[in-house]
């Protein structure tokens, strides 16, 4: 029988990097923001339509949240909200840099923490900062992210992290995307983090270079070593020289892969997200009642592979159990253990796909 994977990581292969590998022998400049790291910062600044000093790139999207709350100056232990519905990075960034994860709902239609959710959750505790997730490649409404953070004064940083090619930069709050290999524009490792405010990414920028003052050699605030080596610009560079062709195909994916799913299964219920979006996987809901571990179980028989994100939700994980929890969290509790990954790849085939909508649907119907 033949397997159906999750997920197929799309990278530049090693002759579309190899033009960019060549400059790096030539400038023996190998990480320590060297000219290429220069270059995709302004590819990326000019893709998102902001100044190239609203971009500093980073070894990952963990180390660009810790590292983007760390510039926010809050204090010790101050309260962070973050949506009980997204991968562990997002807490785990929270409690590194020696903040307390506060774990709120998500809406029913866009499976996200929303500035209403928040703003309710400031209601019942205090609340020093908040990071909403772009999940499952969902971009975040930035216009009123802007709005929350000017109108309250509590800061926000979007984990944007799968939602490169989507996710648009905020006026006021910063964003943070992953160039992990399995995300929809990969350099194998790295990120970036979009800020309006310049003299904020200096400050990211320095923090990702242990903290160091490189004027003068002090050692100005306690950082990381959280810098994107010129090897994984390299590959940033050749993932947009492939990047229009990428969102087309990727968009093409998305739109007749859902159509399919809907005539095949209509049980099924979708994240509200923009139908013509840059995704990197598929995530969906199983009706009431379902589990998606059962379905999941079911459809390996047909050599489908499926994952379960994110379960357990946060608020369920043994590391994060003595978090503070704001509210009730009713939406997450009943989603988390519906939502279902499918097979989701650039070069998936048609037939790949049917097989996957009707070993689904044939689960669904019994
Ligand atoms: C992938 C992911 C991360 C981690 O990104 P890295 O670049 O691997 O550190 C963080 N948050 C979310 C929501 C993710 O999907």
């Amino acid at each position: 029988m033949e397997k159906i994977p999750l997920l197929v990581p799309l990278m530049p292969t090693t002759d579309q990097a190899l033009p960019y590998f060549r400059q790096i022998d030539g400038n023996r400049h190998y990480t320590n923001f060297g000219p290429l790291s220069r270059e995709l910062e302004q590819r990326i600044a000019n893709d998102l339509s902001i100044p190239q000093a609203g971009v500093t790139t980073v070894s990952n999207c963990t180390v660009g949240l810790e590292l983007a709350l760390q510039a926010r100056g809050l204090r010790a232990g101050a309260n962070v909200l973050l949506p009980s519905l997204t991968f562990v990075a997002t807490a785990t960034a929270v409690s590194r840099v020696g903040l307390q994860p506060v774990i709120a709902d998500i809406d029913e239609a866009g499976w996200s923490l929303t500035p209403a959710i928040a703003r309710r959750a400031a209601e019942l505790h205090r609340i020093d900062a908040v990071m909403p997730v772009a999940t499952f490649g969902r971009p975040q409404d930035m216009a009123a992210w802007d709005d929350f953070e000017r109108e309250t004064g509590i800061p926000v940083i979007v984990d944007a992290a799968g939602a490169y090619g989507n996710q648009t930069a905020g006026s006021v709050a910063d964003v943070v995307f992953s160039f992990h290999a399995t995300k929809s524009f990969g350099a194998a490792e790295g990120g970036a983090v979009i800020s309006p405010d310049a003299e904020r990414i200096q400050h990211i920028r320095m923090l990702s270079n242990f903290g160091l003052d490189t004027r003068n050699g002090a050692l100005t605030d306690l950082g990381t070593n959280g810098k994107m080596s010129e090897y994984h610009c390299a590959l940033g560079l050749a993932s947009f020289d492939m990047w229009e062709r990428v969102k087309t195909d990727r968009r093409a994916l998305y739109a007749g892969y859902m159509a399919r799913l809907r005539s095949a299964c209509p049980s099924l219920i979708f994240q509200e997200k923009p139908e013509d979006g840059v995704y990197p996987l598929m995530a969906v809901l199983l009706p009431q009642g379902r589990d998606a571990t059962a379905v999941g179980s079911a459809v390996a028989a047909n050599g489908v592979e499926t994952r379960r994100w994110y379960t357990p939700a946060l608020h369920q994980q043994p590391a994060l159990r003595d978090c503070v929890v704001a509210g009730a969290l009713d939406i997450a509790t009943t989603l988390a253990g519906r939502i279902i990954g499918l097979p989701f790849f650039l070069g998936i085939t048609d037939a790949q796909i049917d097989t996957v909508c009707s070993a689904l649907a044939r689960e669904l119907d019994s």
